[in-house]
């Protein structure tokens, strides 16, 4: 795949327009939009689609609409409306004064639908659904056509209009297109127009309307109303593709845009239906829509996501035809990427374990110039203040270990991280054996450094206990245990899937006081432990709560070594 001259990697759908703009179609034109329900927040799935569309539009200098698909009203809400705008912002892109709803032409695609039945190309039938149903046929079965398909046009435009003037109750009558029952494609054997909906009030249009146009009716009318070009959507809708054409070409539309299927993104452990998002917040199984364990924009970036993370992962993984799913580890790795250069590096224990250095006076308090990354100086320094306690990692100690270990042992060494190296003397226990403090002692002479000679081969972090700040750390894993969790028949049982273990909170953890007034949206290394930030929702300047973003290392390859081993 070479890069074309826009520099992003090439793929079909750049081939495709590149193809069009050369040859002239749509007088060069390139217009996409984004198409979202607002029937629940935006996931990163979506977030591949955004990028895809957006992107287009940035770099063929063309335009991109934000279209709310809003024909389904009993689902649909306006939190769901501001989230998604809020999220497509936030990912970085602009739909300036582009933004519309498919209720803006319901009008005209009541118009169109009349156009139809007028010219013998719609009915209104009066089957029940499960009639329909057994008219519809099967696979390997042509349908039966209705009774009602030769019914004079005029008698058709009667029943729309009372339709639409609310003469029948909900599912007495739907209006159909006349296509073919006996088509292989199932999409093409008369399909719904529109449906009679009471009772409903759209977060749009009120309570004017009680028919609403199907999806398969709306969108293709939406696209040429909005002069879009190149209609992308996913691969589901390659079937659809014929009766998007017909539509266009069955109406008075005022251009044909040409849609293209990609494949969708799938993500291991975790679900993407909005159904089953909605469902995991209504029952409470997460905080909700934006808990740092759900895949939606809005989880993400609780969690400390970045925006061109985001961004990065989508352009990783690219633009195919072909169903893929895709690793949370690369996913994870697009953090790291963005965080390792931009995040400034702090210190903090998560389980800590009291240190007292016997031989540092008690009334001393050392400041260090300490950088804030090891290879960026232009991120500056910061003060750490270093004491006669501090406290270490409970995990970073071991009365007696292996060689290999190489952290603090009894009567061992260690160098704590831009301080001095310490030597543990004796270990202090509570009446039940459980250690609840060490003596050591700090040699003078390894400030920053090990003088000639010395090795000291352990690093660990520290904060001083006069200082530290106390917070509450919250650690994720995986929403799901299964890396399929809705592979199942119907997905029926992906809630038994739930990992139980999927939020840590960790209390009286002890951070450095730089970290006092973080907020929401800065990133931090945690030394040791990963990369962190402000809890949005559960953080208070009295008591700072961080979520850990993601780890160090890529502890989800190493998990699924381990699964493929046992
Ligand atoms: P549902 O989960 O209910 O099926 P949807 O995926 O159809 O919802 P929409 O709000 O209709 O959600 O999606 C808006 C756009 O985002 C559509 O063009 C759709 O193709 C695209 N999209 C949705 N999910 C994905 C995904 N996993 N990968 C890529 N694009 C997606
Ligand atoms: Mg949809």
């Amino acid at each position: 795949m070479g890069d074309d001259k826009t520099g992003a990697a090439s793929n079909f759908i750049r081939q495709i327009i590149e193809q069009d703009i050369k040859s002239g179609k749509h007088d060069g034109r390139v217009a996409t939009r984004f198409p979202p329900e607002p029937n629940g927040y935006l996931h990163i799935g979506h977030a591949k689609s955004i990028c895809l569309n957006f992107g287009l539009a940035v770099d063929y200098h063309g335009t991109c609409n934000l279209r709310f698909d809003d024909t389904n009203p009993h689902k649909e809400n306006v939190e769901y409306v501001t989230a998604i705008q809020e999220d497509v912002r936030w990912l970085g892109y602009d739909w300036g004064d582009r933004q519309f709803y498919a209720s803006d032409y319901f009008e005209q695609l009541y118009d169109c639908a009349v156009d139809l039945i007028r010219n013998g190309k719609a009915y209104v039938c009066d089957l029940t659904a499960e009639q329909t149903r057994e008219y519809r046929g099967t696979l390997t079965e042509p349908g039966r056509d209705s009774p009602w398909r030769d019914r004079p046009a005029d008698e058709s435009f009667d029943l729309f209009r009372k339709m639409r003037a609310g003469e029948f109750r909900d599912g007495a009558r739907v209006l159909r297109a006349r296509i073919d029952m006996a088509s292989p494609n199932m999409n093409l054997r008369d399909p719904a127009l529109y449906r009679i909906r009471h009772g409903v009030i759209h977060h749009q249009t009120g309570d004017a309307w009680c028919i609403y146009p199907m999806y398969d009716f709306t969108h293709p009318i939406s696209d040429a109303l909005e002069g879009i070009t190149h209609s992308i959507c996913t691969l589901e809708f390659e079937d659809h593709r014929p009766l998007y054409d017909w539509i266009l070409d069955n109406t008075p539309a005022p251009c044909h845009p040409q849609q293209i299927e990609f494949s969708r993104l799938n993500l291991e452990y975790t679900v993407m239906s909005k159904r089953k998002l909605t469902e995991l917040v209504a029952a409470g199984h997460v905080e909700g829509w934006d808990d740092p364990r759900m895949p939606t924009i809005a989880g993400l970036r609780r969690r400390g996501f970045t925006a061109a993370s985001i961004r990065d992962f989508c352009e990783r993984i690219g633009i195919s035809k072909s169903d893929n799913t895709v690793e949370m580890g690369l996913l994870e790795f697009s953090i790291r990427e963005v965080l390792n250069s931009h995040a400034p590096r702090r210190m903090a224990v998560l389980h800590p374990l009291k240190v007292v250095l016997t031989n540092f006076p008690e009334d001393r308090t050392e400041e260090l110039q300490v950088p804030n990354h090891p290879q960026d100086e232009s991120m500056g320094t910061r003060t750490l203040l270093f004491s006669r306690e501090v406290y270490i990692d409970r995990n970073d100690f071991r009365e007696e270990a292996p060689g290999k270990f190489k952290r603090l042992v009894s009567g061992g060494e260690v160098r704590l991280r831009n301080a001095y190296v310490i030597r543990c003397d004796e270990v202090i226990k509570d009446a039940h054996g459980e250690i609840i403090e060490l003596h050591c002692r700090y040699d003078e002479a390894t400030l920053g450094a090990n003088p000639e000679g010395r090795k000291v081969k352990g690093v660990i972090h520290w904060v001083s206990v006069p200082h530290a700040v106390e917070v509450e750390i919250r650690l994720y894993d995986r929403l799901f245990s299964h890396p399929a969790p809705d592979a199942g028949k119907d997905g029926a049982d992906y809630i038994d899937h739930l990992n139980p273990d999927s939020l840590r909170t960790l209390t009286g953890c002890m951070v450095e006081p730089a970290l006092t007034g973080a907020v929401p949206g800065e990133n931090y290394q945690f030394e040791r432990e990963g990369y962190f930030c402000i809890d949005s929702v559960h953080s208070t300047p009295a008591r700072m709560v961080f979520n850990r973003t993601v780890t160090l290392r890529d502890s989800w390859a190493k998990m699924q070594q381990k699964q493929r081993v046992n």
